[in-house]
């Protein structure tokens, strides 16, 4: 029987996981460790220097989930540790509440949980839909359907050693999928200042959205994109280069 396991980044109580993890029934037996709060935008992060509290709760519809007080990778990482049956077959995570784009990875909860997976030698996808006003299951459907498609082809073809899929969907029904590079985010963060503390404030990020064949393209035109992610960050392009330096 295939087994998956979901995870995400803006916590148990999100209606993007619970779209998600009902999708994946379809393909066999769902096993749910996620975040017991939001943790967007933690990053890569692992828990070292703190206990951690587990709670075996349930979502909205039901089905039973494991709710860590550690980030999204933790998750994975607690589950592949023993805390659940592993490795599954496939990880996935999501969906999260908004896009993530180009550098926003590095960022990401729902892209590093699915990073974790990788390190843990399991096929992992993030799925990840750009609209901020997702506020039910239902404003889920058009992400599930395309995480269906990539899920069903994933289980049948595998993904490489250290190889994700970043997935992301457009607002709206989608024009199509397509296979995507990474594109250049512009953030526009800004530092407001309080009584004894800053915050950081700001414009959503924009970026290069003509550069042909990125994922900032593709969302852009209302395609869903899916962006390969491998965890060697050598940039090989410039080691030849960085070689012919004096050393
Ligand atoms: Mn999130």
């Amino acid at each position: 029987m295939t087994r998956i396991l979901v995870t995400n980044d803006d916590g148990v109580d999100a209606p993007g996981i619970q779209a998600l993890a009902e999708a994946m029934t379809e393909f066999g037996d769902v096993d749910i460790a996620a975040p017991a709060f939001n943790q967007s935008a933690t990053g890569h992060k692992k828990t070292l220097y703190s206990t951690i509290p587990i709670e075996e709760t349930q979502l909205a519809n039901g089905m039973p989930a494991l709710a860590v007080h550690g980030s999204p990778a933790d998750c994975i990482a607690l589950c592949a540790m023993g805390l659940r049956p592993f490795p599954p077959d496939l990880i996935v995570s999501g969906v999260n509440n908004g896009e993530n784009l180009s550098q926003d990875i590095t960022y990401s909860g729902t892209v590093t949980a699915a990073l974790e997976g990788a390190i843990h030698g399991v096929p992992a996808v993030a799925f990840s839909l750009a609209r901020r006003d997702a506020h039910d299951v239902e404003d889920y459907a058009e992400a599930v359907r395309i995480a269906k498609i990539v899920v069903a082809k994933v289980l049948n073809q595998a993904l490489p050693p250290l190889t994700i899929l970043n997935v992301n969907i457009p607002p709206g029904e989608a024009k199509g999928i397509r296979v995507t590079r990474q594109g250049i985010r512009i953030y526009r963060d800004a530092l407001e200042h309080l009584e004894g503390a800053v915050r950081i404030v700001g414009d959503p990020p924009a970026g290069y959205f003509d550069e042909l064949g990125t994922d900032l393209w593709a969302v852009h035109r209302g395609y869903a994109s899916i962006t390969p992610i491998h965890l060697d960050l050598t940039a090989h392009r410039y080691l030849a280069e960085l070689s012919n330096w004096d050393w």
